[in-house]
């Protein structure tokens, strides 16, 4: 089959790594001018979230799977992509704790919540909090370079075009194959994240769309080695600098970073670290949110040539290696998709 990926973020490249495997001829287009979520994300894998301290939806299926094909594409890219790092979070207040300890008494978390986690170099570089925990199976992936290698290895296999796809360019009668830039298509999958709302053909769904600013930091000191998270995340990264974010905005006018923005993730990072830093930069971008938090997979009910794979949120690096092979079992065998994931919720 001949494919054609429209968006090549996180959700265009797995899915198209998947079906590329799988023998399939694909082409992509992406404008990498414009903003991706996949570009500024920091790529945390956080099973237990919210102040409840939940454990993340499905994630004993998502994390086996994203480990294991993050590692794969390790291999296909050649460079490191998968960072298993603990993760430490503080614990506001004696409520906190006591939510903490009683969630971590429930089998079903066994081995997620960690109690007196080991810190590190936290107390040296951070205020003293009332308490920590530890979250178990924490990792970073590193969306952002595994996007810009695989899209340097298509472009130099001619198998990505630069460009802003225009969907009036895209000749499709609804009986033909599609057809853009002169070459015809078995399918189209559109992975344009949060600029999907614009498509003419899955617009109408309930896409959210949810800012996040974040600042890059470098410190004077030698960096923590492991996550932590107080106020904000604070991410180190394999260059010496922090990520640190994010915010959180349902509300834009536009996807560019803020100054009212910079200045409280810089006052939260006052708040947290006692030693001094310097931004070495700002950015932002729109996290593709769905209204009922489920990523949004499946073909378009009468256009089953045009196929949409978008919703990935706030957990794109845990959930896109699992619901990209859901999308690929749908594609190639016709599997039912989950009823949680599929657009036909919708319909
Ligand atoms: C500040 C921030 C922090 C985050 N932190 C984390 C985190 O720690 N952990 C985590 O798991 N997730 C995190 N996320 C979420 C994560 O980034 C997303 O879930 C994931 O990257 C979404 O991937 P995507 O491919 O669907 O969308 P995107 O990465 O936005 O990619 C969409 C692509 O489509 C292209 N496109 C759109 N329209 C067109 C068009 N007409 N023509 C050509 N190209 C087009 C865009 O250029 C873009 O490259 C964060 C997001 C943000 C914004």
């Amino acid at each position: 089959m001949d494919y054609l990926i429209v968006g090549q973020g996180l959700a265009g490249t797995l899915i198209g790594y998947r079906l590329e495997r799988a023998g399939h001829a694909v082409t992509y287009v992406d404008a990498p001018e414009q903003t991706a979520a996949s570009a500024v994300a920091a790529g945390i894998v956080n099973p237990i979230t919210g102040r409840r301290f939940v454990k993340s939806w499905r994630i004993d299926d998502l994390l086996p799977e994203a480990r294991q094909f993050y590692r794969e594409l390790e291999s296909y890219l050649d460079r490191p992509l998968w960072y298993d790092l603990p993760l430490v979070r503080t614990l506001f207040n004696r409520g906190d704790e006591n939510d903490w300890l009683a969630r971590g008494g429930d089998p079903a978390y066994a081995g997620y919540l960690i109690d007196r986690p080991q810190l590190g170099r936290i107390p040296q570089l951070t205020r003293p909090a009332h308490a920590y925990g530890g979250v178990g199976h924490s990792a970073r992936v590193d969306i952002c370079t595994l996007v810009e290698a695989f899209r340097s290895r298509k472009r130099s296999e001619g198998a990505y075009f630069d460009a802003a796809f225009d969907y009036d360019e895209l000749l499709f009668d609804g009986r033909s194959r599609p057809e853009w830039g002169g070459r015809s298509y078995d399918q189209v999958i559109f992975c344009e994240g949060w600029r999907a709302r614009y498509n003419p053909w899955f617009g109408d769904l309930p896409h959210g769309g949810t800012k996040g600013e974040v600042l890059i930091v470098r410190t004077e000191e030698p960096p923590l080695d492991r996550l932590f998270k107080h106020r904000v995340f604070l991410v180190p990264q394999p260059d010496g600098t922090y990520w640190v974010g994010a915010t959180s905005s349902n509300r834009f006018p536009d996807d560019r970073p803020t100054a009212a923005n910079r200045s409280y993730l810089e006052e939260r990072l006052r708040e947290v670290l006692t030693v001094p830093f310097a931004v070495v930069d700002h950015q932002a971008a729109v996290r593709p949110t769905v209204r009922d938090r489920r990523p949004m997979l499946g073909a378009h009910p009468d256009q089953p040539a045009l196929i949409i794979f978008n919703g990935l949120g706030t957990k794109g690096a845990s959930l896109a290696p699992l619901m990209s092979k859901w999308l690929l079992g749908h594609l190639e065998n016709g599997e039912e998709l989950p009823a949680e994931v599929s657009i036909r919720r919708f319909t």
